[in-house]
């Protein structure tokens, strides 16, 4: 059966009726009033595109149905008394808006149109109804110029020295109609058919013809739908809303599609077809006016929305005619709503036993909530980027142009905005992308520095935007067809990557009741925790405030990052004698206690995971090339002998320090195994700040992580070290702190031998920026910008595997390692914080493996603990289908 009646089918039957048939048959099926009419299924749709005809039978199932539809409605399909006529419209499983146009009014020919006259007993509108079909038909189905209908129009109207084509009377509507089809035949070889089924199969055929249109491809490349799903064709009989005072046609929303409020909102227009209010020639009034206009089809319309909701557990979208008093509903499909609205719907629902609280957070997606926590461009404001990077971290800012980052940090700290461009950033930048509202880089992935920084600060950023070619010197940049220059205004987009000139119009950030009430319910059902990665006391307060149970990664290398403590850090890495090291970790070991209290403050109670130092040693030096430019230019001009001597000792070392791998080099607890003394340096600041916290009465719970480990016998190396210094500060104080010590996995052979690893350790924290670098062999600074986007573009992945964990390789090792990590010692503690701990599609994969917990920036909480609680609603949902 390729052709249904609308009774014949259901809401389940979307992929063969389309999300519009299937609609439409579940409202016919519970009595609605819905125009009786036919759906052609996807599965003649398909034959269509193979074979490029109708398949056997088809034409005569529609004439059999159609004949069904003139004995339901009394009407005859081209009568010319009492004529039948349909509108055809397009309707895919998945919706595809603007995919065909609809063709209104089909049927009408120089017969029925008298017809329509004499039934309607106007003259006016069955002329105007017929120049419509025309012009549509001629469009739509036929491929006529638009423009040259609108010329035909135009030049009656001039004639008769009207305004408004409502002004048009039957007369000059009958002559428009002639040359409308004299218009047709010249332009097109098949000209205007009169028969009513050769109009119906042409149209039938030309939405098939849509579904491979240019328009229906694009679209579909761009949202990811299948070409093989086809499109179904709805054939419905014609009401209509033009036909005098006592009708009218509108669109409703069940409840505000902004705010969600549970209250009708929408427009309609008394006398008028639905094209007239899409098309904007008439000013619709608002609904609540249709209770005053048309109070019976009002008090009705009320009645059928909450029918509709009761039915479809959503807030529905529904279009809906007034034909002589009698309402009609010609579509509903779920409402598209804003963030806000998405929440709070959901919400209600639940209060309202509409939705059980697993169905109500399955109704919010995560880019919802992650809405709510950031500043985002305006949904309503249009307008085209000047280039696009990747979208590091979510949230829109708008500032001047800024390339040096003293600068930046200068003027911000005086109160303006700016933003922060550069090729990449490094801890060097620190102030100044705090000063800064965004970041802007040309180089880098979503792992980045900027990225993993700005995600941290919950600041915008834009990253690895190729298309800019940086001239700081110059102070400007230059895309492929502008050039912006310092001091400019620019708006940066993190949440879609997208770069914007000027001041672009932005919403503020908000988690309503409603999302701290979804969000108590996502709490309930979880089982995974959720912690913060944090490294400041500002952070470790953000993430607590979004409900993280903890910190789950401290990097104590970004504790270094103030530009009063770089030049500490410095010294120690150049350090040359041992003295020297001694007496700069000794300078640094204040600031880290004084840090370390602060943040254990802020998370009393809660435990706070540390990470031992794990210094990227080309991130904290000056850039060679910097070193090189001074010397030479000190040197030429012969001035400041000691400067020069001093940059000639960085330089030596520099080179000595230098590696071809950075990221595969002397960092994590290799840098520990050659100087511990650095790691004994934390953990008597870690101990101290702890010590000192519980003597006045707070709650301290520490696990302390070692960095890229590899080999068990690096933590059987290092772990003396660090419970030797633990138990000194411990004893010496008095105090019985409570602590664990656990390590990174984010080496592949750590993963590997996780049976090992896991005899010497408390817990595991998979790093999986880390890790993915090294399982995929991509560097995690330049692979993103270099060839990722060739990947992607060629389908080699599907998705950036720093932003969505790739389940099939890093995944494989992760479950590896969970496992043997278990089975050595069932009390072992799993969680990830990698950035993909606070990536939707990640956390739930993270679930599926059992962790227990992920951790991920503070702004990425909410989302966190949602999708967490999602995981399980899914799992619940599935159980009981399952059981019924
Ligand atoms: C990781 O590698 O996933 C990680 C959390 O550590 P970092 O990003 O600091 O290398
Ligand atoms: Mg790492």
């Amino acid at each position: 059966m390729y052709v249904y009646l609308f009774e014949e089918g259901n809401t389940n039957l979307r992929t063969l009726l389309g999300g519009k048939g299937a609609d439409l048959a579940e409202m016919t099926r519970l009595g609605l009033p819905v125009p009786p009419g036919i759906t052609i299924t996807t599965e003649a749709c398909n034959f269509y595109s193979a074979k490029k005809k109708f398949p056997e039978g088809l034409e005569d199932e529609i004439a059999q149905k159609m004949k069904i539809l003139e004995s339901r409605t009394g009407k005859h399909f081209g009568g010319n008394q009492n004529p039948l006529l349909v509108s055809v419209r397009s309707g895919a499983p998945i919706s595809m808006p603007g995919m065909m146009d609809t063709v209104l009014n089909l049927g009408l020919n120089d017969k029925s149109v008298q017809g329509l006259a004499q039934q309607t007993k106007d003259q006016r509108f069955a002329y105007d109804a017929y120049r419509r079909f025309i012009q549509m038909f001629g469009k739509v189905v036929l491929g006529a110029k638009a423009e040259h209908f609108e010329q035909i129009i135009s030049s009656h109207k001039e004639k008769r020295h009207l305004t408004s084509d409502v002004e048009l009377d039957s007369k000059a509507l009958a002559e428009i109609v002639d040359e409308f089809k004299e218009l047709v035949r010249r332009e097109t070889h098949t000209g205007f058919p009169e028969s009513p089924f050769d109009q119906l199969k042409m149209a039938v055929a030309a939405v098939f013809e849509s579904w491979n249109g240019r328009r229906a491809v694009i679209y579909r490349q761009a949202n990811k739908i299948p070409d093989t799903l086809g499109t179904a064709v709805n054939i419905q009989t014609m009401v209509f809303g033009n036909l005098g005072a006592d009708s009218g046609t509108g669109v409703c929303f069940t409840r505000n599609p902004s705010t969600g409020d549970p209250v009708l909102f929408g427009e309609f227009l008394a006398n008028a077809q639905g094209e007239d209010v899409v098309a904007g020639t008439r000013t619709p009034k608002p609904i609540v006016e249709l209770e005053r206009d048309f109070p019976k089809a009002h008090q009705q319309l009320l009645a059928l929305c909450q029918v509709l909701e009761q039915h479809f557990k959503d807030m529905q979208d529904i279009e809906f005619t007034v034909e002589k008093g009698k309402l009609f509903l010609l579509q509903t499909r779920s409402g598209k709503r804003t963030a806000f609205a998405a929440i709070r719907v959901a919400v209600d629902m639940v209060t309202e036993g509409l939705l059980t609280m697993p169905e109500a957070l399955l109704r919010v997606l995560p880019s919802h909530l992650e809405q709510l926590v950031h500043r985002q461009i305006d949904p309503n404001y249009n307008v085209k980027p000047i280039a696009t990077g990747l979208p590091a971290s979510p949230g829109a800012a708008t500032g001047k142009v800024i390339f040096d980052t003293d600068e930046a940090h200068r003027l911000g700290s005086m109160g303006e905005s700016v933003i922060l461009v550069r090729e990449e950033t490094t801890p060097e930048d620190i102030h100044g992308m705090i000063a800064a509202r965004g970041v802007l880089t040309s180089r880098g992935g979503m792992t980045s520095h900027a990225a993993v920084v700005a995600r941290g600060m919950g600041k915008p950023a834009v990253v690895g935007c190729e298309e800019l070619q940086i001239d700081p010197t110059a102070g400007s940049f230059a895309t492929s067809s502008q050039t912006v220059k310092k001091n400019d205004v620019l708006t940066i987009d993190g949440t879609t990557g997208n770069v914007l000139l000027g001041v672009v119009p932005t919403i503020e950030p908000k988690l309503s009741s409603h999302a701290r009430q979804l969000l108590a319910w996502a709490d309930q059902a979880r089982k995974l925790g959720i912690r913060g990665n944090a490294d400041t006391p500002e952070m470790a307060a953000k993430a607590r405030e979004f409900g993280a149970g903890g910190i789950g990664l401290c990097r104590t290398e970004r504790m270094f990052n103030a530009q009063d403590r770089l030049p500490i850090v410095q010294e120690m890495i150049l350090a040359t004698t041992e003295a020297e090291r001694a007496a700069a970790l000794e300078k640094l070991r204040p600031l880290q206690k004084q840090d370390f209290k602060e943040i254990f403050r802020i998370m009393h109670d809660l435990p706070v995971t540390i990470r031992l130092l794990d210094l990227p040693l080309h991130e904290f030096l000056p850039k060679f090339e910097d070193l090189v430019s001074e010397t030479s230019s000190l040197k030429a001009t012969g001035m400041d002998s000691d400067r020069l001597e001093a940059d000639e000792r960085m330089l030596r070392k520099v080179m000595t320090l230098s590696e071809h791998n950075p990221m595969l080099g002397h960092r994590g607890c290799r840098l520990a195994i050659s100087h511990p003394e650095i790691y004994e340096m934390q953990t008597r600041a870690i101990f101290e700040a702890a010590c000192e916290l519980l003597k006045e009465g707070l709650k301290v719970q520490i696990e302390l992580m070692l960095p890229l480990v590899g080999e068990a016998n690096e933590i059987r190396f290092l772990k003396p070290i660090i419970v030797g210094m633990a138990e000194k500060v411990m004893t010496s104080s008095g105090q019985k702190v409570e602590y664990k010590i656990g390590t990174m996995i984010e080496v592949p052979r750590a993963a590997l031998t996780a049976d090992e690893i896991a005899k010497f350790t408390d817990f595991f924290s998979f790093g999986t920026n880390d890790l993915t670098q090294a399982t995929f062999a991509f560097s995690r600074d330049d692979a993103e910008a270099k060839f990722l986007k060739d990947y992607l573009d060629n389908g080699i992945l599907k998705v950036d595997p720093f932003e969505v964990l790739d389940r099939n390789g890093v995944g494989r090792l992760m479950q590896l390692a969970v496992e043997a990590g278990r089975r050595s010692n069932p009390q072992i503690k799993v969680g990830i914080c990698g950035e993909h701990g606070g990536e939707p599609s990640s956390v739930e994969f993270c679930y599926q493996l059992r962790l227990d917990y992920v951790s991920c920036s503070p702004y990425r909480v909410p989302v966190a603990r949602l999708v967490a609680g999602q995981a399980v609603a899914r799992e619940h949902m599935v159980k009981s289908t399952e059981n019924q």
